[in-house]
């Protein structure tokens, strides 16, 4: 297939997403990163943030929590912690969730990790992220 390559996401519980894609963009923890056909190899690893997978002129969006990505010249591999569909996500859950952690980091309690309450709002504010784009998208 003419500018195509593979892309396999993959969570610890299952292959997520295995196709031939013409583009594929995730946030890596040094910024977004957009692969396209015939891109330069290059590892890096994700935060939480949203993914847009484009096939046959179709956007697929997803949410990647976290893991790493290895970009060769004839595939895309991602490991990532976690991966989620917009339908497998609850928004009030995830907007629960995002007040709880802003709430945490707010009042820096010292038995609860920063670090764990800064980790749980990007997942919160990812899933957010992914509806709100979801619905913007179906609006245009
Ligand atoms: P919460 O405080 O709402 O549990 P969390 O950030 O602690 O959120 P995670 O540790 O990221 O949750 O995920 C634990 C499990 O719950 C995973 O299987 C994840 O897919 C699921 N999950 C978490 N938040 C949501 C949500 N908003 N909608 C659907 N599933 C969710």
């Amino acid at each position: 297939m003419a500018d195509t390559f593979k892309l396999h996401i993959v969570t610890p519980d299952k292959a997520f997403y295995d196709d031939d894609v013409n583009r594929v963009m995730f946030k890596s923890t040094e910024g977004d990163i957009a692969v396209l056909y015939d891109h330069i190899p290059l590892t890096t690893t994700l935060t939480s943030g949203i993914a847009i997978i484009y096939k046959d002129n179709k956007e697929i969006t997803a949410v990647l929590h976290g893991g790493f990505a290895e970009i060769k010249e004839e595939s895309v591999t991602i490991l990532s912690d976690a991966a989620e569909w917009p339908s497998d996500i609850d928004v009030d859950r995830a907007k629960a969730a995002k007040d709880r952690a802003e709430t945490r980091s707010r009042e820096q309690e010292e038995h609860i990790s920063q670090a764990r309450v800064n980790a749980s709002l990007m997942r919160a504010m990812a899933r957010v992220d992914l509806i709100e784009y979801h619905k913007n998208k179906s609006n245009d």
